[in-house]
Parts: structure tokens; C-alpha cells; sequence
């Protein structure tokens, strides 16, 4: 690993813990040894060519400068439409919805917007990685609740204790990246009630919102007092697989979201104009598409869990996103960094180790995350060379 650039004397302080991103290091790594990639979670195939082909009309139209602070309409339009059809959500598209670069952008402007100095951010560990420098470019500090296996669940005094004077907000996601977790409503409403009791705000991230598979996805801010105090987070690249794209948005009430405007002006005021308008034609497509998608990220999940554990992995299965996670000790693993590490070498696969998102690193040594967002012969591949490693290889 990079070690954190602690002795960088031009890095901000708040910033001194964060080398390199786990996800760029690991794809050079991919990319230098020749090995198959189930690290940083991007697909192998294209989005569908509605989506590509309006964003191609769009260049070739004209709409190539600076698209409207806020995202362009027929975008903010077709997102209203999309979170009333799959999540009985009203938003105004005038005031309630923004257009942001990924949804990494807008987990960033809503952390540096909404936090002062010196408030804290409740967040579930593991965490995504960008949630921690986000936070810490806030100058806000984070208090981590751990989620723990088998089944990644928390415990309520542990969240409870969580809560002090000074927190701002819970930083949610759900459905969970590293962890494939779908919080249950019962969780969600035991989080929520605790929002409401200490008026404290939520940023949901709902990336994976369509890739939930046996259970169903509840928006926390659909639960009782929680629409007021939510910012709720997607993005095209999870939805469409056109991660390279780079468009998000943020859904919530008028105030937060001029709010969250603010700093988004700051950091890249718009992006992305062309893509904008490939994204607005790909919400309104009929539900067939989005069945389909997670029909077939949900074989992926089979296939991927079913040669992991062929291959010897304790393997936790995944309610959602195109994310695995799995134990290493029983194919002799102990540290996930150095298995990971040494994985494209022994193996010609490469992983993410997942203690790089724990504060509380023993808690999840000895778990590394695959992804499934693949070809079927690539998945199929890489069981195949993971299950040499049970003869020593
Ligand atoms: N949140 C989570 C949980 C993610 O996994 C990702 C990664 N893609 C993002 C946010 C960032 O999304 P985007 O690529 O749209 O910035
Ligand atoms: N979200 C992707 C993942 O979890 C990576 C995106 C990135 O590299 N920032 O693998």
C-alpha cells in the first residue's frame, strides 16, 4: 500500500491520512500484472445504447458548453419522474433536485455545505472511501458504528452512543459498498428515529439503488419525520454502467439542496452537458430495462458467489450492490492487504482488501470484496484461477 503522505509538508493536515485510493492502486495493479480485475467496481460491457446514443445526438447537436447550474431540465425532469416511479418521492425538479459531477460530487458539497468546523458525521464502517475525505475536507470529524458479520449488522447502543451535541449528520448508504447490505426498514427506522430525537440530518446514498436482489430498497427518507432532514444521493454510472460519465444527483427538500448548491457551484459548477441529456433519456425507460438489469446482476452475484465458495472462501452473499465480500482465513489468508497484495502473483486475480474502510481495522482483516460487474466468462475465469490457490498455488 501507499503509505498516507503524512510527511508531505504542502498537504492540508486534515488531509495527511489519504494515499492513493484503494480502487486506483489496485486497477494499476490489475493493469501491471495482467490480471483479471473484480477490484474497483466498474462493468465490462457497455450501458444501453438509448443512453449512449442521445448523449452521441447531443454532442453532434450542439449542447456542448456549459450546461444550467443546477443540471439541464429535461435531466432534473426525468430524475423527479424516476424517484416518484421506483420510490413514491415527490421532488420539485425547479428547487429539489441537482445535477452533480457522480454522486462522489455530491456526497462532497453536501458534506462541505451542510457541516461547520468541528461537527461530527456518524457513518457505518466499513465506509466508502470518499466519505472519510470528505468528511475530513469539511473539517468535520467522523465517529464510526461498525457493521459486523455474518450478517453486517450493528448494534443499536453502539449507534446510540454514536449520537453526541455536536453531530451534524449520519452519512447512510444502502444499499452498503464494500459490504452488499441492504439495511432493513427496521433498521433504517431505528437510524431514523434517532435523527428525528436529536434533529440531526442524513445524506443517503443510494447509489445501488437498483441492484437489490430478494429484498426491497427503502429510501430512509421515505420513513415518518425524514423527508425534511434528507439529502438522497444516485448516480447514472451505478444505473446505466457508464461509470466514466460522471453524473449524479442530490434529491431533498428546497433549503438543503440550495444548500448543497453552493459549494457544488465551487467545485466544478457543471459538468458533463452531452451525458446529461443521455442520462434524462435513460430514466424514462420502460421498468423492463431495470428489471432486467438486476436479474442479470443477480446471476452475476450467483455465479460469483458459487466459485467463491467452490474455491474455498467463506463467502457472506450480497442483498445488493455488485459487490462480495468473503473470508479469507479458510484459504489460509489472515491480513487482506497482504493477500490481496500478493493475489495477482499466486493467482492472477486481483481483490480489494476491505480494512483500508475500517477505523477499527481487526474488524474486518481478514475480509477482501470481489466485484461482479463482469462478463460471465471473466467471473468464471477467475473462480477458476481463485480455486487453484486450495493446492497451494
Ligand atoms: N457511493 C458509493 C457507495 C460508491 O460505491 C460509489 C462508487 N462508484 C460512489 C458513491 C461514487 O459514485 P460516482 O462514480 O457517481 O461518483
Ligand atoms: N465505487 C467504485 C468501487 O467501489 C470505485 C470508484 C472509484 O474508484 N472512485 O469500486
Amino acid at each position: 500500500m501507499t503509505p498516507a503522505p503524512g510527511a508531505n509538508p504542502y498537504l492540508n493536515p486534515n488531509l495527511a491520512e489519504f494515499g492513493t485510493t484503494i480502487f486506483a492502486e489496485m486497477s494499476a495493479l490489475a493493469v501491471r500484472t495482467g490480471a483479471v480485475n473484480l477490484g474497483q467496481g466498474f462493468p465490462d460491457t457497455d450501458g444501453p445504447s438509448v443512453v449512449s446514443d442521445a448523449a452521441i445526438e447531443a454532442i453532434r447537436n450542439g449542447h456542448n458548453q456549459y450546461p444550467p447550474g443546477p443540471g439541464i431540465p429535461s435531466l432534473r425532469e426525468a430524475i423527479a419522474r424516476h424517484r416518484e416511479r421506483f420510490r413514491g418521492q415527490s421532488f420539485d425538479p425547479e428547487t429539489e433536485v441537482l445535477v452533480t459531477a457522480g454522486a462522489t460530487e455530491a456526497i462532497a458539497a453536501s458534506l462541505l455545505s451542510l457541516c461547520r468546523a468541528g461537527d461530527e458525521v456518524i457513518t457505518f464502517e466499513p465506509y466508502y472511501d470518499s466519505y472519510a475525505a470528505g468528511i475530513a475536507m469539511a473539517g468535520a470529524s467522523r465517529r464510526v458504528v461498525t457493521l459486523r458479520g455474518p450478517d453486517y449488522s450493528f448494534d443499536i447502543s453502539e449507534l446510540e452512543a454514536a449520537f453526541t451535541p455536536t453531530t451534524r449528520l449520519v452519512l447512510l448508504n444502502s444499499p452498503h459498498n464494500p459490504t452488499g447490505k441492504v439495511f432493513s426498514r427496521a433498521e433504517l427506522t431505528q437510524i431514523a428515529e434517532l435523527c428525528v430525537s436529536h434533529d440531526v440530518l442524513v445524506v443517503s446514498d443510494e447509489v445501488y439503488e437498483h441492484l437489490v436482489y430478494d429484498t426491497d430498497h427503502v429510501p430512509i427518507a421515505t420513513l415518518p419525520g425524514m423527508a425534511e432532514r434528507t439529502v438522497t444521493i444516485s448516480s447514472a454510472g451505478k444505473i446505466f454502467s457508464f461509470t466514466g460519465w460522471k453524473i449524479g444527483w442530490a434529491c431533498g427538500p428546497a433549503d438543503l439542496i440550495a444548500a448543497v448548491r453552493t459549494s457544488k457551484q465551487f467545485l466544478t459548477y457543471v459538468s458533463g452537458g452531452p451525458f446529461q441529456h443521455g442520462v434524462a433519456a435513460g430514466l424514462d425507460m420502460d421498468d423492463g430495462f431495470f428489471d432486467n438489469y438486476t436479474v442479470a446482476m443477480q446471476g452475476k452475484r450467483d455465479r460469483l458467489c458459487r466459485g467463491l465458495t467452490e474455491a474455498g472462501f467463506d463467502v457472506i452473499e450480497p442483498q445488493g450492490t455488485y459487490f462480495v465480500t468473503a473470508d479469507i482465513r479458510p484459504v489460509g489468508g489472515r491480513d487482506g492487504i497482504e493477500f490481496c497484495m500478493g493475489l495477482p502473483e499466486r493467482c492472477g486475480v486481483v481483490a480489494v482488501p476491505t480494512q483500508v474502510f475500517y477505523d477499527n481495522v481487526d474488524a474486518g482483516r481478514h475480509l477482501v470484496r470481489f466485484a461482479f460487474c463482469k462478463r460471465d466468462e471473466v467471473l468464471d475465469e477467475a473462480a477458476r484461477r481463485l480455486a487453484t490457490l486450495k493446492s497451494g498455488g
